[in-house]
């Protein structure tokens, strides 16, 4: 039947090795990565790598990987082209025959076009961009953060906690308004200024100041913010360059895999999974692409096991789930900020402690919370239920007005 090939060595690769063998296929595996290392986690490298100097967060090793999974492992290798007709995948130079392919190539950081590369300036998504920036990053030193997303919210705050003085810039008027929206986007971020980071909203950044390293962040209007690292968080795009033409379809927008419910490409058994993939999300009513591990992770399996047994595949949905940790608070989100009525319903949004819900017509979509975990997995199974909005109240009441 021919192999079963993985391009991209990260989580939703590695999940679909795992599922393969967990259910029982025999056949070949090929796992194709162009990182050298093995699958590493990502959410520690922003977090607990740059803070505590941890060691990388291996989720295998060659031994699990190449001996008791018997999986064909090539690390450092970059597929270049995907031939439809004669069903091979093109690998530094050489032709793999798969057959079925399953994608998941990820996502790799966006550049800013006004900005050349130059020494002393980051981006965070490998484990060695964040060697390299772990390394710049002093007590003293000045940190200008492009970028208020949450990789650049993690990074300027684990800046922070080493000593680093600290400078966030965001081009939009609010912070995470795609994310958690402009009210609740507002909210977290008032966590940067209470923990001394100085966040400058609709900042336009013009350039670099430095000749061989970075001496500074240039903005229009000619304020020149001294820096001697940059780290730029400016968001990613999904990584399928090598797929053009190769009559995989891709989203006009942002080049992703475009899907169907059972993660199937526009290619006959050619599958894909993680950041990479727009699909139709049934639980959530759109279709959508997210940049989340539990996604991820959950992906990389079920698209394995709708690729080997077509016979018994199942549509993947999930209600979308994903952390963040800033200033040792956590701040989650479940479901989606596409909503027309959002509402703190616990907390204070100017504290540590809040929760707020997202509702469209009619039905609750949405919790975003600070430091209330356990909440807001009941939101999630909640918003899974497709419950309407009055019932999900009525379920977990409110905070009394004047407690909010
Ligand atoms: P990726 O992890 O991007 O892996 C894709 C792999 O494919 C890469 O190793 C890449 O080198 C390889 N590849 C790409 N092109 C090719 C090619 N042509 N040939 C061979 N290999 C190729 N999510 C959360 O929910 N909570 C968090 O707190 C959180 N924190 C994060 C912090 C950081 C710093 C980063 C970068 C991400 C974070 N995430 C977080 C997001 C989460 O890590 C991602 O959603 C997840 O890694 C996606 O997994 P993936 O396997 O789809 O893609």
């Amino acid at each position: 039947r021919g192999a079963f090939v993985v391009v991209g060595a990260s989580l939703a690769g590695l999940r679909a090795v795992e599922a393969a063998r967990a259910e029982g296929y025999q056949g070949r595996i090929v796992l194709i990565g162009a990182e050298p290392h093995l699958p590493y986690d990502r959410p520690p490298l922003s977090k607990d790598y740059l803070l505590a100097g941890a060691a990388p967060d291996f989720l295998s090793t060659e031994t699990e990987l190449r001996e008791v999974l018997d999986v064909d492992l090539r690390l450092s290798s970059t597929a270049t082209a995907l031939n439809a007709d004669d069903r091979t995948v093109t690998v530094d130079g050489a032709e793999i025959p798969y057959g079925k392919l399953l994608i998941a190539t990820g996502a790799t950081p966006r550049r800013l076009p006004q900005l050349a590369p130059l020494s002393g300036v980051h981006e965070l998504r490998t484990l060695d961009d964040a060697q390299r920036v772990r390394k710049e990053i002093s007590a003293g030193c000045r940190v200008v953060v492009i970028g208020a997303g949450f990789i650049g919210a993690e990074t300027a705050s684990s800046a922070k906690h080493l000593g680093a003085d600290v400078v966030l810039l965001e081009a939009a008027e609010a912070p995470l308004v795609r994310a958690l929206g402009e009210t609740v986007g507002s909210a977290a971020s008032a966590l940067h200024e209470r923990n001394g980071v100085r966040l400058v909203l609709s900042a336009r950044v013009e350039g670099f100041v430095g000749q061989d390293a970075v001496r500074g962040v240039r903005l229009a209007g000619g304020e020149v913010l001294p820096a001697d690292v940059v780290v730029v968080g400016v968001g990613v795009a999904p990584a399928t360059k090598w797929l053009e033409g190769s009559g995989v379809e891709l989203h006009p927008r942002d080049g992703g895999i475009q899907c169907d419910a059972m993660l199937r490409t526009s290619v006959p058994d050619v599958y894909a999974a993680g950041d990479v993939v727009h699909w139709p999300n049934a639980i959530m009513d759109s279709v959508m692409r997210l940049e989340n591990w539990t996604n991820a992770a959950g992906m990389g399996g079920h698209a394995a096991r709708n690729a080997l047994w077509p016979e018994t595949e199942v549509p993947y949905s999930t209600v979308p789930y994903f952390w963040s940790d800033w200033y040792g608070q956590r701040l989650q989100f479940v479901g989606t900020a596409d909503a027309d009525h959002v509402e703190f319903v616990s907390g204070d949004p100017k504290a540590d402690r809040w929760v707020a819900l997202y509702r469209h017509a009619g039905r609750l979509v949405g919790a975003a919370a600070l430091n209330e975990p356990r909440r807001i997995m009941k939101y999630r199974r909640m918003i899974g239920e497709r419950l309407q909005w009055e019932e999900a109240l009525t379920r977990f009441p409110p905070d009394p007005p004047g407690r909010i």
